[in-house]
């Protein structure tokens, strides 16, 4: 048995968050009005109404418009989809309505937006991560300090609305009763794709998929190469020509990353993978100390990309420590420099040899076995995806036939 509660909760906003609160919302209206415009007039003339589609056109014009996270321009344009859905419904029964427009202070956000806790919420906005108190009710009975305080009801997403002077938090609750928590998701037995990024190849799946960055490279040379000849024009034109040249060549580039992130959900959903685990691109240039600025432009657009396609799919992107991922053996543990050579990987203790990119992209999803029970949640087993069989946290490699049984 499932129950549903909404909690209106106050927040308590720290000095100097409001603003940053007021233009958050105010970008995410601007996101939503903006799909809204785009949705209603639609292609050839019919109103858009699937998300992927809304998003395929606009995610990239609308992150470049704001400054809001990957995640709730997402939100924005998903929420005008929905509100056109439903005009699009009215319409088909004869009522009247017209184009939806946003206009009350309010944004969408969930778990990846924002974190929960059962006394104060962060949340992500234009200026990085703002945190706020609950103003709860002291009745420990009376709605919403009764959900709140409940920690078998779990937090599911809440719009954040400014009303009257106040902000506050319209929290959507869950509760799931004991006999049907085997079947949901928390307990279920996860499987990891480990994902490495580089200059040579720019993905490689631990399941042995490679994505060259021939094509990418080749591009990001051509680019250079004409920015060099117009810069020696030195005219105003020439300037001009450099940033057309710099618009034309990264919108071909996004046009890639997609095809390579919807490859990489492929591999996911195809392997039964529950999470797509990357390393952690805060500190990617120093990590990969060959990629240049378009690498590191592309990896995160990537993990971007990844990260909300992911989602239709019920499937997890996160980001783990990097550290030795390239230099650490994944069949034995043992870690040193000469292990790498390259692309090419050989253990010193085990023997153990492969392409390097390759044994990084497992010890990447090893990674994220190692930071699950180390958290000692004493959560479900998670095993990574391997392009025969599965590998365990204790190192056991389980092969294909096992698996099936
Ligand atoms: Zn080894």
């Amino acid at each position: 048995m499932e129950y549903r509660r909404t909690a209106v909760i106050k927040l308590d906003t720290p000095e100097g968050a409001d603003a940053s609160l007021q233009e958050t919302v105010e970008q995410f209206k601007h996101c939503a009005n903006t799909a809204s415009e785009w949705c209603w007039h639609g292609d050839d003339g019919y109103h858009v109404t699937s998300k992927a589609k809304a998003e395929r056109a606009l995610y990239d014009q609308l992150r470049d418009e704001t400054d809001l996270t990957a995640n709730l321009v997402q939100k924005g344009i998903r929420r005008a989809v929905e509100a056109v859905k439903s005009g699009v419904s009215r319409l088909e029964r004869g009522e009247n309505t017209s184009q939806p427009h946003f206009s009350a202070d309010s944004a969408v956000y969930d778990k990846r937006s924002a974190t929960f806790h059962r006394d104060h919420v962060s949340l992500s906005t234009v200026d990085g991560r703002v945190e706020c108190d609950y103003i709860l009710p002291d009745d420990s009975e009376t709605p919403p300090t009764k959900y709140v305080s409940d920690e078998d009801f779990e937090f599911r997403m809440a719009h954040l609305q400014y009303h009257d002077g106040d902000w506050y938090l319209h929290a959507s609750m869950r509760k799931v009763e004991a006999d049907e928590e085997s079947s949901e998701s928390e307990s279920k037995h996860r499987t990891v794709l480990g994902v490495d990024l580089g200059v040579n190849n720019l993905a490689v799946a631990s399941t042995g998929r490679f994505w060259p960055a021939d094509e990418f490279n080749h591009w990001r040379q051509e680019y250079e190469k004409r920015r060099a000849s117009l810069q020696q024009c030195g005219s105003r034109h020439a300037h001009e020509n450099i940033e057309s040249v710099g618009q034309k060549e990264s919108g071909r580039f996004e046009i890639h990353l997609h095809t390579v992130a919807n490859e990489l959900i492929e591999e996911a959903v195809e392997n039964d993978c529950s999470h797509i685990v990357f390393e952690d691109l805060t500190h990617i240039r120093e990590n990969i100390p060959e990629a240049t600025w378009q690498h590191v432009w592309a990896f995160r657009r990537l993990y971007e990309y990844v990260e909300y396609k992911a989602e239709e799919h019920k499937i997890e992107a996160i980001q783990v420590d990097p550290r030795n991922t390239s230099k650490r053996c994944s069949t034995c543990g043992f870690t040193h420099d000469d292990n790498r050579n390259g692309e090419s990987f050989e253990c010193q203790q085990c023997g153990y040899e492969n392409h390097a990119d390759y044994n990084a992209s497992k010890n990447i999803g090893l990674q994220y076995l190692r930071r699950r029970q180390n958290a000692g949640d004493g959560g479900a087993p998670v095993d990574v995806r391997l392009n025969r069989g599965t590998l365990n946290v204790s190192g056991e490699y389980v092969p294909p036939a096992s698996v099936e049984a």
